[in-house]
């Protein structure tokens, strides 16, 4: 086995590996799926998140930008009532993930191919004697898959969904409609790229079936769209390990949304994961320092984290007037981004970890 090894094909292990092959390293990738792009239940699917394009680039090495796109329409839909959401003043794009050609998976899995790493597939972890079988310094980026965060436990609330997809004809809409309302705790949505339309709807609690029939409801009247056939499936979310992330799991170096690591502004995984698995590089190399820009990462939860805690004390009536009012701030003030975001690396460039 090469000294360096990932296991999770996912944004994170591919960041972690072009970035170690680049050193010079031999790099294997090992994952659970006979393929490149997680796991065929969640993906392929359009994912929309805040990044800052450069800032990745200066701080990871990777250039993203040919993988993403950015939104055509932007909204939410609070217990019916549809409020424009402006993208790009929340500095958002969409990406595709998954298997196919089109998606981010895939563009970061050609130039890990091009920087040399080696890939296994249908190799899966089941537990921690399984990830004790490999060599100290293995960096562990398995996502939002129970596995991981049981064998190195870290802690994690388990979420619910429901999610289906459809092909559309419009494979240049990028829109996304955010919903809240009865039938969920937390959030659902449509979102579409390339051709793929998505809907999920999922909480912190069990969803109930009638739940779902209200969601389908408001989407077709909202947006005219209708599916078939709905997955239902649980997995972990990281939200009890934003107070405890880890970058280390005994001799193991944890990256991705197993480590905790988001986006802190709207709680999103896509960018913690790109900067996270730069800094699982350095990790191989010099934990100390590592630690520095891991915690520069996670430092920056504090400010998201009181929000929605005082968030949620607001009694469920004016929840969704409180809701409102800060979708329409987010969207014409960029200072409450600026403030959740300071001293996130990878963010206005700053820290530049390149090179180190
Ligand atoms: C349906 C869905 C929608 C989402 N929407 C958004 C969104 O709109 N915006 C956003 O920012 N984030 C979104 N996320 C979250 C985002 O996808 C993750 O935070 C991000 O992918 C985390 O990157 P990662 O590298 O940690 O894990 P992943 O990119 O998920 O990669 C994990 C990899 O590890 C492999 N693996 C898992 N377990 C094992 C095992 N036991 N053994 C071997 N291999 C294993 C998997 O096959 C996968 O390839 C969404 C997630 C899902 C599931």
């Amino acid at each position: 086995m090469p000294e360096n090894v990932v296991v999770g094909a996912g944004l994170a292990g591919l960041v972690c590996a072009i970035n170690l092959a680049k050193e010079g390293r031999e790099v294997l990738v090992l994952d659970r799926e006979k393929r490149i792009g997680g796991s065929p239940v969640y993906h392929p699917s359009p994912e929309g998140t805040p990044l800052d394009l450069e800032g990745i680039k200066a701080y990871t090495g990777v250039d993203i930008s040919p993988a993403v796109k950015e939104f055509t329409s932007g909204r939410a839909v609070i217990y019916g009532e549809v409020i424009p959401v402006d993208m790009e003043a929340i500095s958002s794009y969409m990406v595709e993930r998954g298997p196919r050609s089109t998606s981010l998976d895939s563009y970061l899995y050609s130039l890990a191919l091009d920087a040399g790493v080696k890939f296994e597939f249908n190799k899966s972890f089941l537990s921690s004697d399984d990830f004790m079988q490999l060599p100290p310094n293995s960096v562990v980026a398995t996502g939002l898959h129970f596995e991981g965060f049981d064998s190195f436990n870290v802690p994690y609330l388990t979420s619910f969904h429901y999610l289906a997809r459809k092909k559309i004809k419009d494979v240049n809409s990028t829109h996304v409609t955010i919903y809240h309302d009865h039938f969920t705790t937390d959030y659902a949505y449509t979102s579409s790229i390339n051709g793929v339309l998505l809907a999920h709807l999922f909480q912190r609690h069990p969803v109930k079936r009638d739940a779902l029939k209200k969601f389908e409801e408001r989407i077709y009247i909202t947006e005219g769209f209708e599916f078939d056939h709905w997955e239902h499936f649980t997995f972990p979310v990281p939200a009890a390990s934003i107070r405890n992330p880890r970058l280390f799991g005994g001799k193991m170096i944890l990256a991705g949304t197993l480590a905790g690591c988001m986006e802190s502004y709207m709680f999103f995984g896509i960018h913690g994961a790109l900067i996270s698995g730069k800094i699982a590089a350095i990790a191989v190399t010099d934990r100390g320092k590592a630690y520095e820009e891991f915690l520069k990462a996670v430092s920056t939860f504090k400010s998201a984290y009181i929000l929605k805690k005082l968030l949620s004390f607001i009694p469920g009536n004016m929840y969704g007037a409180a809701l409102k009012m800060i979708l329409r701030r987010m969207s014409v003030d960029r200072r409450i981004g600026e403030f959740a975001r300071s001293g996130m690396p990878g963010w206005n460039n700053s820290s530049t970890a390149k090179g180190s």
